[in-house]
This record gives C-alpha cells, structure tokens and sequence, in this order.
C-alpha cells in the first residue's frame, strides 16, 4: 500500500514513497539552493523551471529506491498548495498524469498539512495533539484534532520565524539559507553579551511577532559599525536564537495553559517545519514539554525541512478516510489549514 508523494512547494524538488505501516520507501530530496544563492533567496521564476527540469528524475529515483514500478502504488500525492504556484503546478500536474495513466487515486495534499502530521508518521501519535509549526513561512499554534480538522490558536502578526532567521543572516552577512547559519554562528556566541527583545513574551494571546526581534538585530549591527567581527557577529546570533526560543516556549506554555483548561492536559506537543531543525529551539521546548507532563515528539532533521515523505504521509492519512480528489483540483497558493482563519500574514514573503 505504497504512495507516491511529490513536494515542488517551494525551493526542493523532492518525491517520497512511503508505506502505510510508516515506513519511508524511499526520500530524494534536491536542494536548489544553489539556483538561487547569488540572489539571497527564492525566485519563482527560477524555482518553477527547476522543478520542471529536474521532477522526472527524482521520482524517478524515488520509485527505484522504493524497488516499485506506479502501477504498485495505491495512490499518488502531490503538494497541492501553498506555495510558489508555479512550481506546485508542476508537481501536481505530474502527479495526477501518474494517477491518470495508471488508474491511480490522486491526493491533493496541504504542504501544511505534511508538515503537521510529519509526527505521526515518526512517532506514531494519536490526535489530538499540540503543534507548533515553525516554517519559512508560518509561525503558528495548532490543535490538530484529526485530518483536516485544525483549529488555530495562534499566528504570527508580521513576519515568520524562518523567516525572521533569513532576515538575521542577511543582517550579519552570514549568507543564504539563513536558519542553519545563523544556528552555526551561534553555537560559538555568547548570548549574553547582546541585549534584544523578547517578542511576545508575557503577552495576552498566543501570537507570534518578530518584525520588532529583527529591526532590533539591524540597530546592534549598525551600532557596532566596521568594528562587528566574528566574535560580534556569532554573539548576536545566539542572541537572536535565544530570544526567538524564549518567545516561541511562552506562546507555547499560553497555549499548553488553554488546553489544560479545556480539559486537554499531557497531550503530546510536537513542532514540526524547517524551523524544527534548530537544537537550541528544539531543546527548550522539550523542557517546556518535560515540565507540563507531555511527550515532546520533533522530526528527525531530514523530515524537518520540506521532503516528500511528509507529502506521501499525509497522502496515507487521506486515502485511508477516502479523501481522494478529483483531476479538475485546482492548486491553491494561498490555503490555510483552518477554513475560518485568514491566510498567515508571513505567508507572503
Ligand atoms: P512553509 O512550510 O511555511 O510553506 P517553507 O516550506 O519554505 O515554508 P520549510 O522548508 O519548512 O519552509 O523551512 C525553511 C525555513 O527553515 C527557512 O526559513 C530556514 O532558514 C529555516 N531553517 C532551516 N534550518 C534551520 C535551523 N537549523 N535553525 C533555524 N531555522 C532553520
Ligand atoms: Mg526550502
Ligand atoms: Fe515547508
């Protein structure tokens, strides 16, 4: 009961077969990181064509590691949104000519979605549990309850965290991708040595803001002038790393706070998205998880940042409710994971 699962969301271009007793087949992912360095981060346009380029080889090579041929599969699935529109087009339209040729459900799958049942396929936790999904372009909180069944309790106001870590290695030169730069920088800083704001931190709510974290970092750089060296540079990271992990652990205690009092005590908390890669925000939060009688379940690293596994996964999780969509589905680059909500301001980028 393999599936296919293609993710062209964004900047990898990466195909996935997984199994439905959880277990990863195969996980190819191609970074275009090179495609785009020299501009300091994503273009679409460039993003669209590479994916174009490069998607057949990689299921290929997927399929082949999986050891199966597309008429072994039970389904196949795509990131159907959100993201770069052009580049989900290209994985989506692939996956349903797959589907079509080989008589194969299609799966139009949330890339959010992917990310935030990633834990189930790892760990394999029941719902309903707490998720902090930290992305390149999401900060949230949500209490996903099942399939498709995600309710918000929080949301970052201006900028994303991944984001916020883009911004912060640009700032200190420290190139692009900014989040394990910065997380590199920071491993031989002394974040004491910088004073920068806690964002959020003793708010009301369990909103996220860090627009005001990086305006802060660009002030440090400025004052410091040419005098900024290594030493400097690698202080500020590890302040700005501390000061995003202490804002990210007190949104996430205000929302342990409010399932507790809705009777949801020691549900699991589990952070899953790019941002999840980073050791300093991972170790704070299985402290907070520790201390609050919860399990703390983060992806490995290779299913932290945007893979097909993930894709596949959530593709499982749908066939097996029935959830299979049509040919005419149509990819969606705004698409929140709760209906009701507006679409996650730091999603535009
Ligand atoms: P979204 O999932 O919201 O659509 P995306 O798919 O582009 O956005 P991901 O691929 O999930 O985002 O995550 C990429 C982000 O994770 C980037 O902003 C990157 O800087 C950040 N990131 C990666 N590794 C680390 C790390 N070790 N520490 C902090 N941030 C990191
Ligand atoms: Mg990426
Ligand atoms: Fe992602």
């Amino acid at each position: 009961h393999a599936i296919l699962g293609i993710e062209t969301s964004c900047d990898e271009t990466a195909a996935a077969v997984v199994d439905g007793d959880r277990r990863i087949l195969s996980n190819v992912v191609l970074s275009q990181l090179d495609d785009h360095r020299v501009y300091g981060g994503v273009v679409p346009e460039i993003a669209a064509r590479a994916h174009l380029d490069h998607l057949d080889a990689i299921v290929a090579r997927a399929m082949q590691e999986a050891g199966l041929g597309f008429a072994d599969l039970a389904g196949v699935a795509a990131t159907a949104g959100p993201g770069l529109i052009g580049g989900v087009l290209v994985g989506a339209t692939l996956a349903k000519a797959i589907a079509s040729a080989h008589g194969k459900p299609f799966l139009a799958v949330n890339h959010l979605e992917g990310h935030a049942l990633t834990a189930r396929l790892t760990d394999g936790i029941d719902f309903p549990y707490l998720l902090l999904l930290v992305s390149g372009g999401h900060c949230q909180l949500l209490l996903v309850q099942g399939v498709g069944r995600y309710r918000r309790l929080g949301t970052t106001i201006d900028d994303a965290v991944g984001e916020a870590f883009d911004k912060t290695a640009k700032l200190l030169g420290l190139g692009y991708p900014g989040g394990p730069a910065v997380e590199r920088a920071a491993a031989s800083g002394d974040a004491s040595k910088v004073e920068l704001p806690r964002p959020m931190v003793g708010k009301p709510g369990c909103d996220f803001s860090f627009s005001g974290l990086k305006t802060a970092v660009r002030r440090r750089v400025e004052e410091a002038g040419d005098g900024l060296d290594a030493g400097g540079i690698a202080n500020i990271a590890a302040a700005f790393q501390k000061a995003v992990a202490a804002s990210l652990v007190d949104r996430t205690r205000r929302a342990v706070d409010l399932l507790e009092a809705e009777g949801l005590a020691g549900r699991p908390l589990v952070v899953a998205g790019g941002v999840a890669a980073n050791g300093t925000i991972r170790a704070a939060l299985a402290a907070l998880a520790q201390d609050r009688g919860m399990r703390f379940v983060a992806p490995p690293l290779v299913l932290c940042g945007d893979n097909g596994a993930m894709i596949a996964w959530a593709g499982q999780e749908r066939l097996a409710l029935g959830l299979i969509d049509g040919m005419d589905f149509r990819p969606r680059p705004r698409w929140p994971l709760d209906p009701d909500a507006a679409p996650s301001i730091g999603a535009g980028r």
